[in-house]
């Protein structure tokens, strides 16, 4: 099973990946994990990206297109990938379809996660005090702002790639992580 997950930050993504990594036996690739460890580790990645995500921008798709290209050719990917963070910009989803399409892996679908704006900021507010502030630079209303402006302006066309290709799955994201979950197994065996 190859996916995308998509949706705005706080909608879910990263918990609905876990489920599915275990459901399918996949394994969740987080471009916002690769980053962050880069930051951690304090490598030449990690110093180009660090103000970048701490501001909500969105790092540049030269830099993060080849990150996802390597990453897709490792053993752990063959049974199959769920992208958590990753097309973010239509141009990293024509450059996703170029290289799946060259691996002969082609995408199974692109599960939307369907979220009202107005509960973003509270989950995301509860998220950072749940992981303590240190875990992330960019849980913050400043950040988060731009994070949900960057998504509307950038990302949110992401939806539309998938759905004129018939790939474009929208489940509730809104419903408890139990039942999400159950619809998101619904969609993928339509
Ligand atoms: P996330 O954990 O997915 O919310 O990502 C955290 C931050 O990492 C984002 O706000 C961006 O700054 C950066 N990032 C993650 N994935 C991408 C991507 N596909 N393209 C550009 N920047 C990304």
């Amino acid at each position: 099973m190859r996916l995308v997950l998509l949706g705005p930050p706080g909608a879910g993504k990263g918990t609905q990946a876990k489920l599915l990594e275990e459901k399918y036996d996949i394994i969740q690739l987080s471009t916002g994990d690769i980053l962050r460890k880069a930051v951690a580790d304090d490598t030449a990645l990690g110093r180009k990206a660090k103000e970048i995500m701490a501001r909500g921008d969105l790092v540049s798709d030269d830099v993060i297109i080849p990150i996802v290209d390597q990453r897709l050719d490792e053993p752990d990917c063959r049974n199959g990938f769920i992208l958590d963070g990753f097309p973010r910009t239509v141009a990293q989803a024509e450059a996703l379809e170029e290289m799946l399409e060259r691996k002969g892996r082609p995408l199974d679908a692109a599960v939307e996660l369907e979220v009202d704006e107005s509960i973003l900021l509270d989950r995301i507010r509860k998220r950072a005090a749940e992981s303590g502030a240190s875990t992330r630079d960019d849980d913050n209303a400043e950040s988060l702002k731009k994070r949900l402006d960057v998504y509307r302006e950038s990302t949110a066309p992401v939806r539309d790639f998938y759905a004129r290709r018939g790939k474009l799955k929208t489940v509730d994201g809104m419903a408890s992580i139990e039942e999400v979950s159950r619809q998101i197994g619904e969609v993928l065996s339509a």
